[in-house]
């Protein structure tokens, strides 16, 4: 997962971006970059603020940057891409993943393409530079033959250009701000900047920005937002589709109670994720939420570390034993993946002296991989890719395991045209 933004004739675009990319850090912590006007580039590994520094400021009033989640690829793979193509130049910045990536770089490769990186993103370079028409005519002859999954800011040497895919599978959002335009893909990093009207770039559809905007619309399938989205990865006080993810989130964790009513002393949240899921839970449930598990926030993100991730999780998670002690706790988390962190949690809770440990998650089993640019990990390594309920319950060493149904979720978000490929196998693209 990534978040990219844009920014479009505004004084000082290099400190819009760094405030956009901070708004959107939570979305990739590996390495940040972004593209100004003339193609100047500045891009590096770590956070935004260790690499859009006040030494490394440069003037500018247009750009596009970056923040990357995953772990691997060298410098030269972090984005934005720059290109010298045949209509001009042009700078990338993607949010998503070409599941049929492989066929179209060796196409792509047969008719003479040479890629500069491993990146899925440099696809759609090549597919502008190959177009026919003006530079707007093949951006749009380039996104029409892509079906998923992306969101996408493109800085041309005359406009800006912000594109979702025809199934709008990731978030893109823009507005106008100072006499110009800027775009990000949470409304939240835009709201934080004093932006007042936001517009969600629609799915299948490329916004043009130059004096004004001008939405082309290429290609519309069917809806299918990700539902991960919802329930784990974007910021709480955004909002998706008009519904607040903090309050989708809050009704998880209601629905989650109305579908497995269970009887227990405490509600305790697996900060941060698990909190608004708890909350609903726990105002449904009656049952009194508490902090009885503290996370250790200076401590690496544990989720893609491949090796020591038991001992990382385990360091990270501090029992409060004044709360939990003597008493039947429900714990509640977004969701399990490989399961390492919930085992973990239940033996934490259990060597604090919980009575009995409860496990609700405010999402469906997880048993699919996702091809769409969220990082789950490969179906061997997904715990309900093979178990059934009560072998994870098992395995992770809780009195009792409940997830929330896929109608469930849906009823919670208030919405059902989602992609909820990653719980019940059905890919959009495949269809
Ligand atoms: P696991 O230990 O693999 O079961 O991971 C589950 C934990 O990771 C839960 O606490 C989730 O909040 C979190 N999580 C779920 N999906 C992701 C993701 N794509 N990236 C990072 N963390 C995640
Ligand atoms: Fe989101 Fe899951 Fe669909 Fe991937 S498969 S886009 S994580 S809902």
């Amino acid at each position: 997962m990534c978040g990219i933004a844009g920014v479009w004739n505004v004084q000082d675009a290099f400190s819009v971006l760094h405030d956009l990319l901070l708004g959107l850090q939570h979305r990739g912590q590996e390495s940040a970059g972004i593209v100004l006007n003339n193609f100047r580039v500045l891009k590096g590994r770590g956070l935004v603020e260790q690499v859009l520094t006040e030494e490394n400021w440069l003037e500018s009033e247009r750009g596009i940057g970056h923040v990357r989640y995953s772990t691997a690829g060298s410098l030269e793979e972090i984005q934005p891409l720059v290109a010298f193509t045949k209509k001009g130049k042009i700078a990338i910045a993607h949010n998503g993943t070409i599941p049929d990536a492989e066929a179209w770089i060796r196409s792509l490769q047969e008719r003479g393409a040479v890629f500069q990186s491993t990146l899925d993103s440099e696809i759609f370079l090549h597919l502008i530079s190959m177009s026919s028409g003006d530079e707007k005519e093949a951006i749009v002859e380039a996104l029409k033959r892509v079906k998923a999954a992306y969101s996408l800011v493109v800085l041309h040497e005359g406009f800006l250009a912000a594109a979702r895919d025809p199934y709008g599978i990731r978030p893109l959002f823009y507005g106008k701000y100072r006499g110009g335009f800027v775009v990000a893909s949470e409304d939240s990093a835009l709201k934080a900047i004093g932006v007042e009207e936001i517009k969600e770039v629609p799915r299948g559809s490329v916004v043009f920005f130059e004096e004004g905007e001008e939405v082309v619309e290429f290609e519309k399938r069917e809806e299918r937002f990700c539902s991960f989205e919802f329930i784990y990865f974007a910021r709480p006080d955004s909002s998706f589709l008009g519904e607040n993810v903090h309050k989708a989130r809050c009704k998880m964790g209601e629905e989650l109670f109305a579908e497995n009513p269970i009887e227990a002393d405490l509600v305790i949240p697996v900060l941060d994720s698990g909190l608004s899921g708890a909350l609903g839970f726990s105002r449904a449930s009656g049952i009194p939420l508490d902090v009885g598990l503290m996370r250790n926030r200076y401590m690496g993100r544990s989720f893609i570390m491949p090796v020591n991730r038991e001992k990382i999780v385990k360091k990270k998670l501090v029992p409060i034993g004044d709360v939990i002690k003597g008493k039947r706790v429900v714990v509640i988390d977004d969701s399990i993946v490989r399961g390492t962190t919930m085992s973990i949690i239940v033996n934490i809770l259990r060597e604090a002296g919980a009575k009995e440990v409860h496990v609700g998650i405010h999402s469906p089993p997880v048993r699919y991989p996702c091809y769409y640019g969220i990082d789950t990990a490969r179906k061997q390594e997904l715990v309900a890719s093979e178990k059934d309920v009560e072998e994870v319950k098992r395995l992770v060493n809780a009195d009792s395991l409940f997830y929330l149904s896929l109608e469930g979720l849906k009823r919670a978000i208030g919405r059902s045209e989602l992609c909820v490929a990653c719980f019940n196998g059905e890919y959009p693209h495949l269809k």
